[in-house]
């Protein structure tokens, strides 16, 4: 019985360990990769279709972003 204690503390601890660790990797790689690597903060919503795209990827006229030029012109049209 105590020695299956042992056991699933060892166990938790070497999880810990590994996750500790692993987040320091994810840290770090973060840090030196630039910020568009972080898809939450970087999507924008097309105004047209609703889609989400990669801020890379969109189109923008002032404050407002496209997923196409061809939404942008719909958008336009309907505006
Ligand atoms: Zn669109």
């Amino acid at each position: 019985m105590f020695k299956s204690v042992l056991t699933i503390i060892f166990v938790v601890v070497v999880l810990l360990l590994v996750r500790a660790v692993m987040q320091r990797f994810k840290l770090e790689s973060n840090k030196t990769s630039s910020v568009s690597n972080n898809s939450n903060q970087d999507t924008v919503q097309c105004l047209q279709c609703k889609t989400y795209i990669p801020n890379e990827d969109a189109i923008f006229r002032g404050d407002k972003a496209f997923c196409s030029t061809q939404h942008l012109h719909d958008w336009k049209q309907n505006n």
